[in-house]
């Protein structure tokens, strides 16, 4: 018995079979996020991973039996994995993980495109929590989908490949920023001036004579060209710039992975590989949500009522009472939390702090000042979810999000809790949280991994 409690360093516990399989879990993370930059890149790619692992079509129709494998993705944004267990749903409920796949980013207008001074821009409004002075003077990729008139749907993703132009958004350079430098950090660069450059090479000859926007005519005939888009298909579309890098490890030793949107993909990879890897006898559902940075709202948010749809229809394939199925399940919200910074250290209370490379972070409670719009997990569903981590050598950790009154966040488990579901947060410290390129470590993303496992297991 260890009578006082000490944080451990998952890297100083593992032995060397431990790190490489750690490390090797990392290599699979990495691909699976330089695939799955925004929700529909993410439900792209786990459908793709689901049917290799042998995941059929769901349909809301169906009745569902023991062994059954199924995906679902609502609207292109928001996936649902299904594994139907041997075990009576009524009694044993079902076992949730919720990770959500969208992260920050700037999304376009709706009438994004202009022209000034020789350069043509798509203007654009962002998505989620960010530090606008980080998207500025750094390479973009543009992402998402284009409806035209007739329903064709027109998948765009332009500068990833090495061999893809970029976007990028100017800054002013410093022996003219005076100005810019005495203002608030916040202040510093303003929303309507997260322009992207798309272009700056005029139209000539017939197209291009008498024409004030000469460069934006030229941009449009080569979307034109290329997918078939006029200037009215942004208004039916969903395009977003994104940070046009990978995920690269980080240190010498490799310990560590940047990129961007970990928050929340660094949940989510281990939640869908624990369900595939994982043969389990309870029935385990596996989501990826849409719309977690925004509030969860809309119909592929957690705030809607799918979740509980497909309860529902698992609770009818077995004519059991969806109601004793939801009191009956457990849920681990998989969301990141800030980890403790030393560069910033009086925004955290070091005691009830998450620490990079000590295993995956669970907090009972999110929220900000008195506990403000918080599931605050039973101390009985605590106490369960540690013995379950013990008996199966889960690395893991406890703290808050910053310290007391410094700001605060929240999480879909507030959400999945409101349908009388027991929930709590369980996920992978971050530094910079929502910057364009955020740091984890490949020790935190595989504990994740072990702890998805042992609590469907
Ligand atoms: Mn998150
Ligand atoms: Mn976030």
């Amino acid at each position: 018995m260890e009578l006082k409690y000490t944080r451990k360093n998952v890297y100083k516990e593992a032995d060397g079979k431990e790190l490489e399989k750690i490390y090797d879990f990392a290599e699979d993370y990495k691909r699976f996020l330089d695939n799955s930059k925004t929700e529909r890149d993410a439900a792209v790619t786990a459908r793709a991973i689901a049917e290799e692992n042998g995941f059929k079509p769901f349909s809301f129709k169906e009745k569902l039996k023991a062994g059954d494998k199924r995906y679902f993705i609502n609207r292109h944004k928001n996936v649902f994995l299904i594994s139907v267990g041997t075990e009576d749903v009524s009694e044993d409920g079902v076992r949730i993980m919720v990770a959500h796949v969208d992260s920050p980013r700037l999304d376009l207008k709706p009438n994004p495109m202009y022209e000034d001074s020789g350069l043509c821009y798509l203007k654009t409004h962002y998505y989620g929590g960010i530090k606008k002075y980080q998207w500025t003077a750094t390479p973009l990729a543009l992402h998402g989908v284009v409806m035209l008139r007739g329903g064709e749907r027109k998948e765009i993703c332009v500068g990833e490949d090495e061999s893809d132009p970029i976007f990028y958004i100017t800054d002013i350079l410093p022996h003219l920023g005076q100005e810019q430098s005495a203002k608030p950090l916040g202040k510093a660069i303003d929303g309507e001036s997260l322009n992207a450059v798309i272009g700056g090479l005029p139209a000539v000859g017939e197209d291009g004579e008498d024409d004030k926007e000469a460069v934006k005519t030229a941009v449009l005939n080569l979307l034109n060209k290329k997918y078939g888009i006029t200037e009215i298909d942004f208004q039916c579309s969903e395009l977003c710039f994104v940070p046009a890098g990978r995920a690269r490890d980080v240190g010498f030793d490799g310990a560590l992975i940047s990129a961007y949107g970990h928050d929340d993909k660094v949940c989510a990879y281990p939640e869908m590989r624990a369900i595939f890897d994982c043969n389990s006898s309870h029935t385990v559902i596996a989501v990826f949500a849409d719309k977690e940075e925004v509030g969860s709202d809309g119909t592929t948010g957690m705030q809607s009522r799918v979740i509980s749809d497909v309860i529902d229809t698992i609770a009818y394939s077995f004519g059991a009472n969806p109601i004793e199925v939801r009191f009956n399940s457990k849920c681990i919200s998989a969301d990141v939390t800030a980890g403790y910074d030393p560069a910033y250290a009086s925004a955290f209370e070091k005691r009830n702090s998450t620490f990079v490379s000590c295993g995956a972070a669970v907090s009972k409670y999110t929220g900000a000042r008195g506990k403000s719009s918080t599931n605050d997990a039973p101390a009985e569903f605590m106490g369960w979810l540690r013995d379950v981590f013990e008996d199966n050598g889960v690395f893991w950790q406890t703290g808050e999000l910053g310290a007391v009154d410094v700001g605060g966040g929240g999480t879909v488990a507030k959400y999945i809790a409101n349908l009388g579901i027991d929930t709590v947060d369980v996920g992978v410290p971050v530094l910079s949280m929502h910057a364009p390129y955020e740091l984890i470590s490949k020790a935190d993303v595989y504990s994740l991994y072990k702890a998805c496992l042992a609590f469907i297991k």
